[in-house]
């Protein structure tokens, strides 16, 4: 098995380990790690359909995590998949019509981000050691809504480690503020924000460039990391659903061994989609990639006209999550575009930097033919969620039905007959309102937790044992501060 190490997309010369560079999150030169080389993952299609998720775990993570051992790995992928999931293939893949449904929001804060959170507290924990690090490592983390809770829950009394989460104040649904406020564990503070995402995630980044802030904590025996998606100990576990999906056709009987598919994911920050990329680049059978986006369209019009552009109104939409214009992840794109180089992706950073924009070459853009894009508009999504459940009786959230939008647009337009994967993100019931809107626009008067129970009635599906917790949950934080005081805030959390 090749040996991988992970590189900077802003500096060819700064290589570390898998380990290494789980334990930085960032990369010191702020660029963001990338494999040096995308192993090839060789597989037994008639074993892939028969693998359980955490096997295939193991399957995917150990060859990409080369200083791992099979004992440490496979001591992580027990204690992540376990029960904290409430259906026992963790990540099942339903039949609905003539698509397929990948429900990654069967973990403990019932959406996607709990896949890869749910592992990452133990590699890094892992890593430490691996790393003879002594210091406490704090989280430092910006959230358009579902990343804190997920990180949060993953972390919370987690030993030698402090969580410290950003989310925009107004920018999120009731259930998602909920679940972060109410959140106990005495290492997790959480501080909301009057601005949106991308603020928030942008202070984020320099609070870990900040070299004045580093050297205070060092004194203190701290260590920053991120539980954004700009941790490969959070892509990578993200790739191990695309296999897991493709086993799942192969055993339900819905393809054939090595017949291409496409996945649709709805996307934000870019993370997700980029495993699925991943995924391809290792082999799996993958034609398209559709890039979803709501009406924060920034990637669609970037892969169809190269040009990513920053600079235009944010929209607060009905799915939160998708509410970003700087998609942090797609920089390892960029540089794999540019046929890996560095020094055009480093450019290519400054000028997002510097002007909110950044052209790519023509080369470039051929270089990125896996992905298709489109948007779905707020009615749009609200249609989407009426029409499935009224033909198949199947209830979409909303980052959800961005996908299958963005599916059936492509579909009519191409007539493609592979099978399509879309990745359902999230519950419905962690946004119920615009749900049971969608459903029945009379019920809009009912508060949130009320339309959670209009929405079991609805759809009759249990409610999660998520949302039941927090309905009467004590609310454990409530600060809220200007944007541009989220670095004094932090050196008051750690009394630096
Ligand atoms: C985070 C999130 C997304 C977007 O995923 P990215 O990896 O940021 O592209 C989509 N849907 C839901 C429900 C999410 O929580």
């Amino acid at each position: 098995m090749a040996k991988i190490n992970y590189k900077s997309t802003r500096d060819d010369t700064n290589e570390v380990t898998a380990s290494q560079a789980i334990l930085q999150g960032l990369a010191t030169d702020g660029g963001l790690y990338v494999p040096t080389e995308i192993p090839k993952l060789s597989i037994d299609y008639t074993k892939l359909a028969k693998m359980s998720y955490q096997e295939v775990a193991y399957f995917v993570m150990s060859q990409f995590f080369t200083d791992f051992t099979e004992e440490e790995l496979k001591s992580c992928i027990e204690k992540a998949y376990d029960a904290k999931f409430d259906n026992l293939k963790i990540a099942p893949l339903k039949k609905v019509g003539t698509e397929y449904y990948l429900e990654l929001f069967h973990g403990s804060t019932i959406a996607f981000k709990d896949m890869a959170l749910s592992i990452l507290p133990y590699l890094m924990i892992t890593s430490a050691k691996k790393n003879q690090s002594t210091k406490e490592i704090v989280i430092l983390t910006a959230t358009s809504g579902d990343t804190g809770k997920a990180a949060m829950a993953g972390f919370s009394d987690v030993p030698n480690t402090k969580i410290i989460v950003f989310y925009p104040k107004n920018g999120v649904s009731p259930i998602q503020e909920r679940q972060m406020v109410t959140q106990r564990g005495k290492n997790t503070y959480v501080v909301g924000i009057e601005g949106n995402f991308d603020v928030a995630q942008t202070n984020v980044k320099a609070m870990f460039n900040n070299v004045k802030l580093k050297e205070k904590m060092k004194q203190k025996n701290y260590q920053f990391s991120s539980a954004n998606s700009i941790n490969i100990g959070r892509l990578i576990p993200q790739i191990v659903y695309y296999y897991y999906a493709y086993g799942q056709l192969l055993d339900q009987g819905l393809i054939q061994a090595g017949e291409p598919t496409n996945f649709t994911v709805p996307t934000g920050n870019f993370g997700n989609i980029l495993a699925g990329y991943y995924a391809k680049k290792a082999g799996l059978p993958i034609q398209k990639l559709l890039c979803a986006s709501n009406k924060n369209k920034v990637l669609t019009d970037f892969f169809k006209t190269g040009i990513y552009d920053r600079n235009r109104p944010f929209y607060v939409t009905s799915s939160p999550s998708m509410d970003i214009l700087i998609s942090s992840n797609l920089e390892r794109l960029l540089y794999h575009a540019t046929g890996n180089s560095a020094e055009q992706t480093k450019i290519k950073m400054a000028e997002l930097t510097a002007k909110g924009r950044y052209t790519i070459s023509r080369e470039m853009k051929q270089n990125l033919s896996d992905f298709v894009a489109g948007f779905a508009t707020e009615e749009e999504i609200s249609t989407e969620i009426a029409m499935t459940m009224e033909q198949e009786g199947y209830v979409l959230d909303p980052h959800t039905a961005v996908a299958a939008q963005v599916y059936h647009t492509y579909q009519k337009q191409t007539q493609d007959p592979l099978a399509t994967v879309i990745l359902a993100t999230a519950s419905p019931y962690k946004f119920p309102r615009v749900v049971v809107e969608s459903l029945r626009p009379e019920q809009v008067a009912l508060t949130d937790f009320e339309l959670v129970n209009k929405l079991a009635e609805i759809s009759q599906i249990a409610v999660p044992k998520a949302v039941k917790e927090i309905e009467n949950a004590a609310i454990l934080h409530d600060t809220v501060i200007a944007s541009k005081d989220m670095e004094v805030t932090v050196e008051k959390i750690l009394d630096v």
